[in-house]
């Protein structure tokens, strides 16, 4: 079995949250691999950079995903460490990596995401913006 390690954000602009469409063509949060000498909070806001061209600040620790897939026939088992962003600068604007990159309205949001691990750390997401009063 071969592992993965990536990290992304949970980016919040006033009520909206920052969506990425990924290859597969499910909404989904930007993230991407943890590279060797990288903390997993500079992954995550290199990553949702990259991918949106949106520059956030991180808040918080929110939690981590796991999912199974397959790789050329070989089952990968990948965890994913997502953080509680505040944006800072940028319009969305897809990289090559991604379909599509937007804002959505969060009641919106939790409609667009399918992954089971995305709605949960969502769930999560929000329960701590309110906390912190965001
Ligand atoms: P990264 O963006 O971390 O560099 P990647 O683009 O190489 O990763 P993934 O986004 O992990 O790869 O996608 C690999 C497979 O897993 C695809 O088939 C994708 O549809 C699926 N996938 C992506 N995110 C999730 C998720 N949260 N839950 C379940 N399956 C997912």
């Amino acid at each position: 079995m071969r592992r993965e390690f990536s990290a992304g954000g949970v980016l919040f602009k006033d009520n909206e949250v920052l969506l990425i469409k990924n290859p597969s063509g499910v909404w989904s949060f930007p993230k991407g691999n943890i590279e060797e000498g990288e903390t997993p909070e500079e992954a995550a806001l290199r990553e949702v950079y990259e991918e949106t061209n949106v520059k956030g600040e991180i808040l918080a620790y929110i939690g981590d995903i796991h999912y199974w897939y397959r790789l050329k026939g070989e089952k990968v088992f990948k965890t994913v460490k997502y953080y509680l962003m505040r944006y800072v600068s940028g319009e969305p604007k897809p990289s090559w990596e991604v379909k599509d990159a937007k804002f959505f309205p969060v009641e919106v949001a939790k409609k667009l995401l399918k992954y089971k691990g995305d709605k949960s750390i969502f769930e999560k997401a929000l329960k701590m913006k309110e906390e912190l009063k965001l």
